[in-house]
């Protein structure tokens, strides 16, 4: 816990912080101090339509005569966020297949790579038997990347030269993982964005070579959002919903930026749960989403 307050310490500074600034020692809530609120709530990427949801509940709130003073309205605030973010979590169960497939999609750089191992690295402490298969044939160093952190983590990890086909890749890692008797095959794809017809048509090929070759796959569809790209994010998670059937969401690099509102947005305006964030560069850093626990970690 002290770990995530540490990675979540620039949100909760230009959050709570701000928020403190303004409410704490109010008697009195007005409507300016509502408006003040609004301000803080947008500013820390919580997203418009989520800060007006907030703002209108907190105002029936004040009428109804429940918000006495500063803390209880920041009290009142904690509380509908945390309404907001709990609503679609769930955290992701990978037993209900086997293999299980999880096809982690998303745009270079945003910590696609980083998260896949971060899990392999996981699922193995588990004790489960973990296949990767480097979909990016496009980025030599994208698929030297997966076989390092397959390396630590003593994973097999299936690759092809650079610019194969995508879809064979991930043939032979189905292939590979049923061989293997794995337990989870975690499956890396492309993510350049300039092409974003061609990258959404080759998502969806390669997820019906999936489903060809074992019904029912992808299991998961893991959307990898960079956190510290604020707005950006929420533009990628349209972008992706729309074209690729997402089942879960993993956000990153919360450590290290004060978006870290973003996290709300996201759980309040696409119902799809939050599965995983990153608060870190170590393998230990990637968290399964637990909503009371981030609330609280963010307005300590
Ligand atoms: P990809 O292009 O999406 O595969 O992105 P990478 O996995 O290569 O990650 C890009 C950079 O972000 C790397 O330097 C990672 O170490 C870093 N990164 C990934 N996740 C996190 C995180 O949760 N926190 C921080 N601080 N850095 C991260």
């Amino acid at each position: 816990f002290e770990r995530l307050k540490q990675g979540l310490s620039k949100t909760r500074d230009s959050l709570v912080g701000r928020i403190d600034r303004l409410v704490l020692g109010k008697k009195e809530i007005d409507a300016d101090t509502l408006e003040g609120l609004e301000e803080i709530l947008i500013t820390a990427d919580i997203g418009v339509q989520t800060t007006v949801e907030l703002i209108r509940t907190l105002e029936q709130r004040l009428s109804r005569n429940e918000l006495k003073d500063g803390a209880a309205l920041k009290e009142a605030l904690k509380e509908e966020i945390l309404k907001r973010v709990v609503r679609d979590a769930a955290p992701l169960d990978t037993t209900a297949a086997s293999p299980f497939v999880i096809m982690v999609i998303g745009v270079n750089g945003v910590g696609k790579t980083t998260t896949i191992g971060k899990l392999a690295a996981r699922y193995c402490q588990q004790g489960k038997r973990v296949v990767l298969a480097a979909g990016d044939t496009f980025r030599a160093a994208a698929a030297e990347q997966l076989q390092a952190w397959g390396e630590r983590a003593g994973v097999d990890v299936v690759r092809h030269q650079e610019g194969a086909d995508p879809s064979a890749v991930v043939f032979d890692g189905i292939k590979a993982a049923v061989a293997r008797k794995a337990d989870i095959l975690i499956v890396d794809t492309a993510g350049r964005l300039h092409t974003k017809v061609n990258l959404m048509e080759e998502l969806k090929k390669v997820r019906r070579i999936m489903g060809r070759e074992l019904p029912g796959a992808p299991h998961e569809t893991l959307l990898v959002l960079d956190a510290a790209t604020g707005q950006n994010a929420i533009s990628q998670a349209r972008l992706f919903k729309e074209a690729a059937e997402v089942s879960g969401i993993a956000l990153t690099k919360l450590d290290g930026t004060a978006k870290g509102g973003i996290v709300v947005a996201i759980c309040n305006e696409f119902r799809i749960p939050v599965r995983y964030i990153g608060v870190g560069e170590g393998v230990e850093d990637l968290r399964d989403f637990d909503p009371a626990q981030f609330v609280e970690a963010l307005f300590q």
